[in-house]
C-alpha cells in the first residue's frame, strides 16, 4: 500500500502538461510590469554621477559624462532610478530573457535612449545583433 500511492501520483503527473518550457527554444512572455533594461535621457542628464555612486553593485560607470552599465552585476533593483535627481535614467520593459554574450567585456554597454534605440551605432559591439548589441 505504501508504494501504490506514490506510484499513482507519478503516473498522474506523467500525463499532465509540463510546467516548464524548453528554454531557449521556447520562451514564456515576460510580465509587462517587468523593467529589464536601462534608458538614459542625455538631454536632461546633469552628469552628476549620483546614479553611479548609489548603485550597490558598482554597475554604472561614468563615461564621457554619461552613465554606462556593466550588466554582469546589475540586479535590476532600480536604486539608480530613485537616486537620479532629474529622472534621466529609467528602466523599460523588453521581452528579452537573457543578456548573454560570448565575452564578459560585451556586457559593458551604453544605455539606450528613452525610446529604446541606441545612441551610438558605432559603439563597441553594436554589430552583435539587430538591437545594436544592447540586448
Ligand atoms: S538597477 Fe540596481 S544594480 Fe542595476 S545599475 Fe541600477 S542600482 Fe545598480
Ligand atoms: S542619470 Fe541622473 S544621476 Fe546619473 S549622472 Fe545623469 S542626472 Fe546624474
Amino acid at each position: 500500500m505504501g508504494l501504490i500511492k506514490p506510484l499513482l501520483y507519478t503516473l498522474r503527473e506523467l500525463f499532465k502538461r509540463p510546467i516548464t518550457v524548453k528554454y531557449p527554444y521556447e520562451k514564456r512572455d515576460i510580465s509587462p510590469r517587468v523593467r529589464n533594461i536601462h534608458t538614459l535621457d542625455r538631454d536632461t542628464c546633469q552628469h552628476c554621477g549620483i546614479c553611479a555612486r548609489m548603485c550597490p553593485n558598482n554597475v554604472l560607470k561614468m563615461v564621457d559624462g554619461y552613465p554606462t552599465a556593466d550588466y554582469r552585476y546589475c540586479s535590476f533593483c532600480g536604486i539608480c532610478l530613485d537616486a537620479c535627481p532629474t529622472g534621466s535614467i529609467q528602466m523599460i520593459h523588453t521581452q528579452e530573457h537573457n543578456i548573454v554574450r560570448a565575452y564578459q567585456k560585451d556586457l559593458y554597454m551604453e544605455l539606450l535612449s528613452p525610446d529604446g534605440t541606441i545612441y551610438n551605432p558605432d559603439a563597441p559591439h553594436s554589430e552583435d545583433n539587430e538591437t545594436g548589441g544592447v540586448l
